[in-house]
């Protein structure tokens, strides 16, 4: 091996919060001297052009190659309708595995080394729910990594449905056990989870149905990572310590990097890489942003977003309108095109209509979407109202904005225990959405004594981030020994 160019091949799942990390993982790996193909699946690649408007978005570089690969999905991510939306990721994963096997056979074998063209590969990072990618590589013998795009404690919680499944805890034996306090139960044997409730695990065993398609991809997905040469995630030691520790005793090359857009701008610093885009977005970002927080005070704006892929009731819609608008707070918030299940992606309209009738004075701001990260960055905001999606988390732990959780969905509940429970920067808004719970935590969080805490608590943890990024720090050194087993051929398939 010595002498070669590595050469990496990237697999994300197509999905917005899955595949900016992954290609933050390919540019780490582009920048420590690695030949790079990045994999897109076709409605991904569309959605990507469409949105940004040309191919410049994935134009790459010479020795940085986009390959696209069909997909057997019909409806694209941005799909306006919810029900499709759900059914398209369930299906979309059943199809991915079906479709996407033989093409990416083919870009491996194509890719073998020899000759002028591209070095041969010399492994495989694969988004952990894209599992078929690590029987193609098994089979052609070349080494392939899950990248686990959740948070570790997610991870680790995901990691033991199996485990769940087997002892008799899930799926739940009937309905009732939803509401009648069942879901409380302590498990008590997850090691590095003192205290984690069934609740707090994955939305996944919120089940009666013993062939749940995403209780078995989920639970299925994560074990077969017991396969794969090397475990990579995204996140920092400090943050998940007694996790990443448990983690590591079962998965002994784990390799903690995040936050990686914290990571590659350190990293970018030190070897001036040259560069490709960054970031992929799916929604057109909306024009005015960055303007409208320019003109408000210092700390005084709650952002409010709730990720890629949540849709809310038009009534669950009103009832956080009327409790950002009781709140007397100017917020920022993210209602997506698609966001409204049923809505037709008419949602738009009556929230501005709202905001017209209740905030008229500039109060509020509506956006499509937005640069999250710029806007968690900016001065004016002070608080974040997020389902919890594991990118959000820690982009707010980044920004050291403390934030309120409502989240809904997978490992999102972990997320946000460990947000209020372990970190102190969090307080949970309850599923049932109600104006007076949303107006009274967005004010408390904003301007009481307790936000003042989480506030100091997140400011804590986005120094630890920006030290475990940094040079010498617990992520940037796992880089340097990642990049450093994957090139010296350490890993050997079937070891
Ligand atoms: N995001 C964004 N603009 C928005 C809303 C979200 O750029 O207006 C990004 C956000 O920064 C994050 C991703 O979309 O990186 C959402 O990922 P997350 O894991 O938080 O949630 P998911 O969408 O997977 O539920």
């Amino acid at each position: 091996m010595a002498g070669r160019r590595p050469h990496a091949v990237l697999l994300p799942l197509p999905g917005q919060g899955h595949i900016n990390p992954m290609l933050q993982v390919a540019k780490l790996l582009h920048s420590r001297g690695f030949y790079v193909t990045f994999v897109h699946t076709r409605s991904s690649h569309r959605s990507i052009l469409r949105s940004s408007g040309g191919p410049d978005a994935l134009a790459g570089l010479e020795d940085f190659r986009y390959e696209v690969i069909p997909d057997g999905v019909a409806v694209p991510p941005t799909s306006r309708s919810s029900s499709k939306k759900k059914q398209q990721v369930s299906k979309g994963c059943v199809a991915y595995a079906a479709t996407c096997s033989a093409p990416l056979r083919e870009i491996l074998l194509a890719r073998r080394g020899g000759g002028g063209g591209p070095p041969g590969v010399t492994c495989v990072v694969y988004n952990w729910l894209m599992s078929f990618a690590l029987d193609v590589a098994e089979e052609l013998g070349i080494p392939a990594l899950a990248f686990c795009t959740m948070s570790a404690c997610g991870f680790l919680g995901s990691y033991f449905l199996e485990e769940l499944i087997h002892k008799g805890y899930a799926p739940l034996k009937d309905e009732k056990y939803l509401t009648n306090g069942y879901l409380d139960t302590t498990i008590d044997w997850i090691p590095g989870m003192r205290g984690i409730r069934l609740r707090d695990l994955s939305s996944f065993i919120r089940t009666t149905d013993a062939d749940d398609f995403f209780l078995e991809t989920e639970a299925t997905c994560t074990k077969k990572c017991d396969r794969a040469q090397g475990l990579i995630l995204n996140t920092f030691d400090r943050l998940e310590a007694e996790v990443t520790e448990a983690i590591g005793a079962i998965f002994p090359k784990l390799y903690t990097l995040g936050p990686l857009p914290a990571l590659l701008q350190a990293n970018h610093a030190a070897t001036d890489s040259p560069s490709v885009s960054t970031r992929f977005n799916y929604w057109e970002q909306e024009r005015g942003c960055t303007e409208w927080l320019d003109a408000q005070s210092p700390g005084s704006v709650i952002y409010v977003s709730f990720g890629s892929l949540t849709t809310l009731t038009a009534e669950v819609l009103d009832e956080f309108a009327w409790g950002l608008a009781d709140s007397g707070r100017p917020f920022l918030w993210v209602v997506r095109p698609d966001m409204v299940a049923g809505g037709g992606g008419n949602a738009r309209p009556s929230v501005e209509d709202f905001v017209r009738r209740t905030c008229g004075g500039g109060r509020g701001f509506v956006a499509g979407w937005c640069m999250q990260e710029e806007v968690l960055a900016h001065p004016s905001v002070g608080g974040f109202l997020t389902h919890g999606g594991w990118n959000s988390t820690l982009e707010s732990v980044c920004a050291g904005v403390p934030v309120i959780c409502w989240p809904g969905f997978a490992e999102q509940h972990t997320n946000c225990r460990y947000a209020c429970e372990e970190w102190g920067v969090g307080v949970e808004l309850g599923r049932e959405v109600r104006r007076e719970d949303v107006s009274r935590l967005v004010k408390e969080l904003m301007g009481g004594e307790g936000g003042e805490r989480l506030r100091k608590n997140a400011a804590k943890w986005k120094e630890e981030a920006q030290s475990a990024a940094a040079v010498g720090g617990s992520s940037y050194e796992n880089l340097e020994r990642l990049a450093k087993d994957l090139s010296s051929g350490k890993f050997q398939v079937g070891s």
